[in-house]
């Protein structure tokens, strides 16, 4: 089938003003943040899809769908264009992009019951705004509030900032609704807990776009008191002595919001003005006082049980406004994006994973020795180091971050650079029990790891993909590993 037949296919289910095949948009929407710099110097490797399109309504979704289904045609759902791992990367020549810039209604706000639904293509910003106003929040915080879509934000199965106390996307929704591949609407009600089977609302969470289009989410709602913040920050030796004191918070039951523990060189460049050399910890309790001061009372009492690791204490009005600046708008976005056609250097590189307490300090000095010793463009990196933000009873994250000089040409990146660290990064997650990917879902550039990364239980992930996407035509090459997308991998 060629493009014009996908076109008049497209044509039969919405108006013009609803499909946009503008050439530059489509290059936009041939890939997404992972290939950002290949995309700012116009040397991208995959082939735009053939239009975007914007439905308005469920229907419109199912029927645009199931056309696919019957002919074969890849579809990508987007939602806030945020993607980091090539969620949004496009491998087939036939592709519809299925945008969810139309479906943007806040439905409905039930402070009563504690939930707002709202439409795939809400930003979560706009829905915090409304929120905050009625002292509510969602409790969802990742940096890229601003930008980011409920949609994509549930299909990626994010986390905020304040996830020690709220939970990641996973913990907050209640309910939703979504559309398969043949064109099924399914509604997940919305209720405090059942055990009627399975919790089928998993399926959708975190499914990138791979098995189903969401149209509409139902997220919990909590009280928002941003008067009562407390900020506590540390510098301390080095990262293990920070995971011991995450620990000690966490067992003993204390939620503080945040909980992040900085490496030297990842501190310097978020806290060059303080760090004065040190690895910085720092927290964040939120909630009515009682909560708030025994928190505080709670990191205070676990800093001074390993006070051997501890340097010296940081200013919280340092912390406060480090973090008040520190989610992205679709200006810095741009502008990172527009840096790129003049530098040939790439900051903010990277790959987030997890592991329990025992594994995470190991982990994090294996792969710093394996990076230093093994990549062979080590003398390009201006920094590597990593950073845990999201603490759980039995562990944590670990978010490795490296920039580095860009000597190569645009089209050879992320081969040169970006992969062999990746490779060691995944690695040796994976072969000390940890899972490769915290939080910003698989994409494309993990695929070839996910049957490592689920083991036995891949069977599991397997047969959804066969049940409710047997033609394959739900996001090519996400998640599941396609031999044919080899040729972008390299
Ligand atoms: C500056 C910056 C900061 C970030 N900070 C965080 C952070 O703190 N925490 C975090 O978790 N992530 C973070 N991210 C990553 C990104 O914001 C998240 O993955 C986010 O959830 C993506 O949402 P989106 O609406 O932009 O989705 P998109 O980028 O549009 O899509 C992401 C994926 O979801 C699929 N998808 C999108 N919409 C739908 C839909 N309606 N139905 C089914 N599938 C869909 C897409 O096909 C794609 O695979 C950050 C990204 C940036 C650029």
């Amino acid at each position: 089938m060629d493009k014009n037949t996908v076109l008049e296919l497209v044509a039969r289910i919405l108006p013009a003003s609803q499909i946009n095949t503008t050439a530059d948009d489509l290059y936009d929407a041939a890939a997404d943040r992972y290939k950002k710099y290949a995309k700012a110097r116009k040397v991208l490797d995959v082939p735009p899809p053939a239009a975007i399109v914007y439905p308005r309504t469920t229907e419109e979704v199912a029927r645009l769908l199931a056309m696919c289904n019957t002919h074969g045609i890849n579809v990508i759902p987007r939602s806030g264009k945020t993607a980091t791992e090539g969620g949004l990367e496009n491998w087939k020549e036939n592709t519809l992009v299925v945008d969810a810039r139309d479906l943007n209604r806040i439905i409905k706000i039930d402070e009563y019951n504690m939930q707002a639904t709202v439409e795939a293509g809400v930003t979560l910003q706009a829905l915090e705004n409304e929120l905050n106003q009625r002292g509510l929040t969602t409790g969802h915080s990742p940096q890229s509030k601003p930008v980011a879509k409920l949609g994509g934000l549930v299909a990626t199965r994010s986390i905020g900032q304040f996830s020690t106390l709220y939970g990641g996307i996973e913990d907050m929704v209640v309910g939703l609704e979504c559309v398969f591949p043949d064109g099924h609407v399914a509604r997940i009600k919305n209720v405090p807990r059942r055990a009627g089977g399975p919790d089928i609302r998993h399926i959708a969470i975190g499914n990138e776009g791979t098995l189903c289009y969401i149209t509409e989410v139902t997220v919990k709602l909590y009280r928002h008191f941003p008067a009562n913040n407390v900020f506590l920050g540390y510098l301390i030796k080095d990262v293990a002595s920070g995971i011991k004191v995450l620990r000690e918070v966490m067992v003993n039951g204390y939620r503080p919001s945040v909980a992040r523990v900085y490496s030297e060189e990842d501190a310097r460049q978020h806290f060059s003005h303080f760090y004065k050399g040190h690895c910085v910890l720092l927290f964040m309790a939120e909630g009515n006082q009682g909560i708030v001061q025994a928190t505080r009372a709670g990191i205070e009492a676990a800093v001074e049980r390993f006070k051997d690791g501890l340097v010296e204490p940081v200013d919280s009005g340092l912390i406060a406004a480090w973090f008040a600046r520190l989610n992205w708008s679709q200006k810095d976005i741009d502008d990172e994006f527009q840096g790129m056609i003049h530098n040939d250097s790439h900051a903010g590189f990277t790959t987030e994973v997890s592991a329990d307490w025992e594994t995470i300090p190991v982990l994090y000095e294996n792969v710093m020795k394996r990076v230093r010793a093994e990549f062979p463009r080590a003398h390009d990196l201006t920094m590597l180091g990593g950073h845990s933000s999201h603490s759980y009873i039995n562990g944590t994250n670990l978010y490795f971050v490296y920039n580095y000089a860009i000597n190569c040409a645009p089209e050879d990146e992320l081969r040169v650079y970006h992969h062999p660290i990746q490779r060691i990064i995944v690695e040796e997650t994976l072969k000390l029990g940890g899972s490769m990917c915290h939080h910003h879902g698989i994409g494309k550039y993990r695929s070839e790891w996910t049957r490592d990364e689920h083991g036995s239980a891949y069977y599991l992930l397997e047969k959804l993909k066969q049940a409710f996407d047997p033609n394959g035509i739900m996001n090519f090459g996400t998640i599941f590993y396609q031999a044919e997308g080899a040729r972008f991998l390299q």
